[in-house]
């Protein structure tokens, strides 16, 4: 398998609002000065709440049952 990350740790990052590679070390970029976007797998804010379910959809109401000859 050569499953790489994407951007893990280490070689430059590249920036997604101008493209430049950016020192991974550097929490903004240089160039135009964008916020690095944190990378996932690293584990951000402790006491992050966990992902909130989406509301469940209605359930479909039961189709009145033909009156059975
Ligand atoms: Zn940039």
């Amino acid at each position: 398998m050569c499953f790489r990350p994407a951007t893990t740790g280490m070689g430059p990052v590249r920036c997604p609002k101008c493209g430049a590679e950016v020192d991974p070390k550097l929490d903004e970029c240089p160039s135009c000065g964008a916020k690095a976007a944190p990378t996932p797998g690293i584990p951000a804010a402790p006491g992050a709440p966990g992902i909130p379910k989406p509301p469940s959809a209605p359930q479909a109401p039961e189709a009145p049952k033909p009156p059975s000859a």
